[in-house]
């Protein structure tokens, strides 16, 4: 069989037909809650929403390299809790004595909270992660391969808008067909994505073991979050299937609302109608970036739910875990032996194959730190520049430097920063492949040349050493235009998207 020709998509549809097509998507958008709230100031109770920026037809994809996705993310599932549980790992790269905590200051604050609290003690040892692992496909001649962009273990978005726009695509092909614009767009090619209730087990898994009847589950969100249905979703599954109740509460009403007993670090949080609700778990949808942190009270907050009895998804350990500079370490010589290979460790059954090492490794592209051998690391960004990322221990976009911007980025750069950057060889997505982007308020769909990237869901619940659980969950996509560098949807720059699979 030809391999796909991803300069033929999207496939020709009549600008009647597509006039049609956008008319279904942005109704059943709206019909069935894929939304956003609306720029600018709202009333505590939201009186309108627009719909969420989408793509009109899915993005092709072929089978084998979402399959080999799907496979990965058992082992990054447990790869990564382990990681999390390494304390002399995570204290020697991340660490603010030896590791990029030294400068970088939010990564600091982070492990220095970290570690004063288990000299005293921590309550809880149980870690939960909801994760996403992202990824691009790679084009090499007529040679495609996928490539992870990053593994991330705070507050991964998207999960239940990714689940309705998948279903939105495929509303779009029972009432349409498309307009039999393409025999790919059939409902057997569509990927089913149970985001949702596969993110939720992970949440109502910890929930489950921390075993205590009316306790509550506290999603810290925060100010001013336009992205909230995606959260309440997951809110309403959790009460709708599991009869689990949920508390949203910013840092700032925390740093007054949450109590934590002298007897057991029980977290309790303070309500206005009814008594003192105990936590089981605490989802961070915030909490990822410096700015959540604009004074020492809401580190104050984080490390007070830190060492409360609560489970934390994710702990201080399992978000440093998350950093760049892990993912660049990973690719040393002998780094994912010491967390997949350790039979002494982890037991005869927790010790992966060499094929599943493979192709791991066969997802990474290549990657240094800046501080590599003195100036060997930045000689050698300056001199690949245009074939590379650099990248901080940031999370939420917007913060990488790309190709040109990179030498006169290194000549700004003081040396003394350099550890806290990594280079990261830059992945080459199929070109010529065109979308029709739909956002609220814009009228026409735009025909653009777009980028697709894949992220894979996964949860696991952790501690003393082993992995209790953990599960793929769902996957979703995010198109952007080609000719951005960056892709969040949140920032603006990307739409949401699904799958259509080929051959
Ligand atoms: P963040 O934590 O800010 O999301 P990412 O590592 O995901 O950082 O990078 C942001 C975006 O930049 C990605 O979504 C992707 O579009 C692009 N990007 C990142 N790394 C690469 C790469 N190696 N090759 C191509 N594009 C990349
Ligand atoms: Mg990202």
């Amino acid at each position: 069989m030809p391999a796909f020709d991803f300069t033929q998509w999207p496939p020709f549809i009549s600008d009647k037909d597509r006039v049609t097509l956008q008319y279904r998507a942005t109704t059943y958008a709206l019909a069935h809650g894929l939304l956003y709230l609306p720029v600018g100031a709202q009333p505590p109770a939201p009186t309108s929403a627009i719909h969420a920026p989408i793509s009109l037809f899915p993005a092709p994809f072929p089978r084998v390299q979402f399959e080999q996705a799907q496979r990965l993310q058992s082992i990054y599932n447990v790869l990564y809790s382990r990681i999390a549980m390494d304390t002399e790992f995570l204290d020697q790269i991340m660490g603010a004595e030896v590791g990029i905590g030294r400068v970088d200051e939010f990564t600091g604050q982070l492990w220095s909270g970290w570690r004063d609290l288990r000299e005293k003690g921590l309550a809880q040892p149980l870690h939960l992660g909801l994760f996403r692992s992202d990824y691009l496909l790679h084009q090499r001649d007529s040679d495609l391969s996928l490539k992870q962009v990053e593994f991330n273990t705070i507050s991964s978005s998207f999960g239940a808008l990714s689940q309705k726009t998948a279903e939105m695509h495929r509303s779009l092909e029972t009432s349409t067909e498309f307009f039999h614009a393409s025999a790919h767009l059939t409902a057997d090619n569509f990927p089913p994505n149970q985001s949702i209730s596969g993110l939720v087990e992970g949440l109502a898994a910890a929930h489950a073991a921390y075993n205590v009847d009316g306790s509550r589950i506290l999603f810290v969100v925060q100010a001013n979050e336009r992205n909230i249905f995606d959260q309440l979703w997951l809110e309403y599954e959790l009460l709708e299937k599991h009869s689990i109740h949920v508390v949203r509460r910013t840092f700032d009403e925390l740093a007054h609302q949450a109590k934590i007993s002298q007897k057991d670090s029980t977290l309790f949080i303070e309500t206005l109608d009814r008594s003192p609700v105990e936590i089981s778990t605490v989802y961070y949808r915030s909490g990822y970036t410096p700015d959540d942190f604009p004074t020492s009270t809401q580190f104050q907050t984080r490390f007070n739910l830190e060492r409360s009895k609560a489970i934390k998804c994710p702990t201080i350990p399992l978000q440093l875990a998350g950093g760049k500079k892990v993912q660049q370490i990973l690719t040393e010589p002998g780094v994912l032996e010491r967390f997949l290979c350790d039979e002494s460790k982890y037991g005869p059954q927790g010790v992966f194959s060499t094929r599943a090492l493979a192709e791991l490794r066969e997802s990474w592209m290549g990657m240094w730190g800046l501080d590599l051998d003195g100036e060997i690391g930045v000689k050698q960004a300056r001199e690949r520049a245009l074939e590379l990322v650099l990248k901080p221990q940031r999370e939420g976009g917007g913060n990488n430097v790309y190709k040109e911007a990179i030498p006169g980025f290194l000549e700004s750069l003081p040396p003394g920063e350099r550890p806290a950057w990594i280079a990261m060889e830059l992945i080459s997505p199929p070109m010529g492949l065109k979308n029709y982007l739909v956002r609220a308020g814009s009228g026409a769909s735009i025909e653009t040349e777009v980028v697709s990237e894949l992220g894979i869901f996964g949860w696991s619940l952790f501690g003393g050493g082993k992995v209790i659980s953990e599960k793929e969950a769902g996957w979703l996509v995010r198109t952007k235009g080609k000719d951005s560098n960056e892709g969040g949807v949140a920032t603006g720059f990307s739409v949401l998207d699904s799958l259509v699979l080929v051959d």
